[in-house]
């Protein structure tokens, strides 16, 4: 038999190391011994984002709940799960396209069409007008993204209704509204001298439609973690200062690698009038930053850092610009999930990497590049806990369901919603870096 690079991925997933920690027949440590369960004991229980990074976290109410998953999938073995999945993909040929974050497991990106980061993937589905159906491994603001720019006659499937995202869930419309309101009666709404407009939002795509829609209204921008540079030039040239959510580490590490001092970047907590600010306080503010983060990068340290230097001379740290702000400062890199891949693709066999984002993401690097030494800097294995609700089990269960000519969890963002929240994504399409002159240095964020 041969053995694939599929397998060779598999042997070394996150989780068969969870699998073997937990049972004792391996050292290490989990954040919490639940990953050894099925996500569909999660589904059952109260609200939550379930085990991982983001068990913490307290869920909104009324966040989208998955029903049971039927009990033939959540007892099949892994061989099984797998040999369903084929065979339903073949049945349906290019009838269907299925979608693999990044940080999924590598039993379901094993499945996947195509593997990337949120924009990667929501082009490809746009890429795939033949498919009628689109199933996307990630989370949910991931699937409203997918569906904003799919065929409307084709079906975005989230294979668990409760994979949502705990960062984008610490921002929603009510709150984002009250806050711009607060906004216009301190700056006012009229343009400066330069026709600069008071404040230009400008949400990560870690967001819900519903604030990209709010963004294409207000004269707004998305951004991902590979162009808020670029995003920010763009917001800076139109407004004199910029709200930025959900993510305050991506806002912060950004405008700072631009020069903005950080006393001109208040928080904004959605929870105290003016955002836990005094008016004069937010007079000069230049990024008004959203009291969002990601568990899974908060969760990377300095002393992380410190560790890994001490025990690897030489090592190279790359982390993800969700990181707060000293791990970002004390790594050698920071950038999307694609800038590290490309990283790691393009150094010299034998270099060593620190890594700081999601475990699914380092792991499956470190089994496809057996010529460097990868590792993640948290030395606990503790992945995202939303991603997780995505397993093999739920994946076979839509695809048989479309089979039998059913369509399962289709996620869909209503007309106006698409219409607003496209204006905010094409901005982002259209807006283009200045040109860099000759021998510039790499920029840190966002390469
Ligand atoms: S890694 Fe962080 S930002 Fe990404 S889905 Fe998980 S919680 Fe959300």
């Amino acid at each position: 038999m041969t053995i694939t690079d599929t397998d060779v991925r598999l042997a070394a997933s996150v989780d068969r190391s969870i699998r073997l920690i937990t049972t004792g027949k391996a050292s290490g440590e989990t954040c919490t011994p639940d990953l050894a369960a099925g996500p569909w004991d999660f589904d059952a229980g109260a609200p939550g984002y379930g085990p991982g990074s983001s068990m913490g976290d307290v869920i909104p109410v009324g966040s989208p709940r998955q029903g049971a998953l039927p009990e033939a999938y959540r007892t099949a073995s892994d061989d099984d799960l797998h040999e369903r999945i084929r065979a339903a993909k073949a049945t349906l040929g290019d009838r269907v396209v299925v979608m693999g974050h990044f940080y999924q497991r590598d039993e379901v990106v094993a499945h996947a069409d195509y593997v990337g980061d949120s924009f990667q993937l929501a082009n490809a589905a746009k890429a795939n007008p033949q498919a009628e159906a689109i199933v996307f491994c990630g989370v949910h603001f991931m699937a409203e993204t997918a569906d904003m720019l799919s065929g409307a006659d084709q079906a975005v499937i989230l294979p668990n209704l409760a994979a949502g995202c705990s960062m984008a869930d610490m921002a929603d419309l009510d709150s984002v509204e009250e806050c711009w309101e607060q906004l216009e009666a301190l700056y006012g709404t009229e343009p400066d001298a330069d026709g600069r407009v008071p404040v230009i939002p400008v949400t990560y795509m870690n967001s819900s439609a519903a604030l990209k829609a709010f963004c294409g209204r207000h004269g707004g921008i998305v951004c991902t973690s590979s162009n808020a540079q670029t995003v920010l030039e763009w917001a800076f040239e139109r407004g004199q200062r910029v709200l930025f959510f959900p993510d305050q580490h991506l806002g912060r590490n950004t405008a700072k690698a631009m020069g903005v001092p950080l006393d001109l970047m208040p928080m904004w907590n959605p929870r105290k009038p003016l955002g836990g600010n005094d008016a004069d306080g937010l007079v000069d503010a230049r990024v008004i930053l959203w009291h969002g983060f990601c568990s899974v990068h908060k969760r990377f340290t300095v002393d992380q850092i410190e560790r890994a230097r001490a025990e690897h001379p030489g090592v190279r740290v790359i982390v993800h610009p969700e990181c707060p702000m000293p791990v970002v400062d004390a790594a050698d890199g920071a950038g999307s999930t694609d800038y590290i891949v490309k990283a790691i693709a393009a150094a010299p066999a034998g270099t060593t990497f620190a890594i700081g984002t999601e475990i699914n993401l380092v792991q499956r690097l470190a089994a496809e590049h057996p010529e460097h030494t990868i590792f993640c800097l948290d030395p606990v294995v503790c992945p995202c806990s939303t991603m997780y609700r995505i397993h093999p089990g739920y994946l076979a269960w839509v695809l048989e369901e479309l089979v039998a000519g059913r369509v399962v969890n289709r996620i869909q963002v209503d007309d106006a919603t698409t219409e607003h929240a496209k204006v905010a994504l094409e901005r982002m399409l259209a807006a283009k870096p200045p040109a860099a002159p000759a021998g510039a240095p790499v920029p840190l964020i966002g390469a």
